[in-house]
């Protein structure tokens, strides 16, 4: 059986990259375009507004020249607003199809469009800014609830500022702290919760608005409640955006649009659930093999 539950190492990698050099940076996206792997182009042009279109045409990829490719001809097509739910053992390749799509690296074969425009064609900021990034491990700064939640907007109206927060519930949160969004919070946010740190990174989200959303849900544990506040703000995040989501939950991979099955680089399988549960392969196996694992994990409790 996979461990495909697993989280999403390359992308962590980056991004404890980008926390270390963030203590100076004032927002996130400078240091992303200070990221040394790729840089834009000469004739680089600024993406307009998105709808979220993605696809990727027979992209093969690798790390580094003279080392074998870790993608090899990965081809799917996303509709705007739909959600992709990746799956497939560690070190498949999940985390690289992400980074190639917000071009932390460049296919080496391929392409990766977005409403069809190539991404190799445009501003890395002008790409990043219509993309948001909920990693597992929150990502908070030293500085307010405030600042933290401007980071990527920081045009924000404070009636945008108070919608957002209310639609993630972290208002509630807010409502609890003496000092309100002026509340200061130490770098890693060590005075909120898991669950709260979690609330506070989908406002700030929500905030910038971005089309595209990259989520690698977590398996952190929080309280029942907490997990249900969360589940719900998570659905307010995603509605109306193309999200490629690193799933560890059978429940959010089943209500994917489309499922992309990540094995050694490759796109093993592709469908709905329905599709892949009819096809009878992998996928399919996967999803047995967990129910009948649950199954018999409350067996043994309920004789306990
Ligand atoms: P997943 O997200 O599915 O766990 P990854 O995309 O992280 O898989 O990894 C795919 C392959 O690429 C693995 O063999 C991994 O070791 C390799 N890899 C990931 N990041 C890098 C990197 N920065 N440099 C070289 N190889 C890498």
């Amino acid at each position: 059986l996979w461990r495909f539950w697993g989280p999403l190492s390359a992308l962590s990698k980056v991004y404890s990259q980008l926390l270390s050099a963030m203590a100076s940076a004032e927002r996130i996206f400078e240091v992303l375009d200070t990221a040394p792997e790729v840089k834009n182009s000469s004739r680089a042009r600024e993406l307009p507004s998105i709808r979220g279109d993605v696809s990727f045409e027979g992209v093969s990829f690798r790390y580094e020249e003279n080392k074998p490719n870790v993608l090899h001809d990965v081809s799917f097509h996303v509709k705007a607003g739909q959600r992709v739910a990746l799956v497939g053992p560690t070190g498949a390749g999940k985390s690289t199809i992400v980074n190639l799509l917000m071009r932390f690296y460049e296919a080496t074969e391929g392409a990766v469009r977005i409403d069809g425009i190539d991404v190799k064609d445009v501003t890395l900021e002008s790409l990043r800014k219509q993309m948001g990034i909920v990693l597992q491990d929150s990502f908070i700064f030293a500085g307010t609830i405030e600042q933290n939640m401007r980071y990527g907007n920081e045009e924000a109206t404070e009636e945008q500022l108070r919608n957002a927060a209310e639609s993630v519930r972290l208002d509630r949160v807010v409502a609890q702290l003496s000092h309100g969004y002026q509340t200061e919070l130490e770098e890693r946010g060590s005075k909120l919760s898991v669950g709260q740190r979690q609330l506070l990174t989908f406002g700030r989200v929500l905030l910038s608005d971005p089309r595209i959303l990259i989520l690698d849900e977590a398996t952190s544990s929080v309280d029942t409640e907490t997990e249900q506040h969360i589940q719900e703000a998570l659905q307010t995040l995603l509605a109306g955006r193309t999200a490629f989501i690193i799933a560890h939950r059978l429940s959010t991979i089943k209500d994917a649009d489309l499922i992309l099955v990540v094995e050694d680089g490759r796109i093993a399988e592709q469908g709905s659930h329905e599709m892949l549960m009819k096809h009878g392969g992998i996928y399919a196996n996967l999803v047995l093999t967990q129910l009948s694992m649950q199954e018999s994990v409350i067996l043994q409790s309920s004789h306990s």
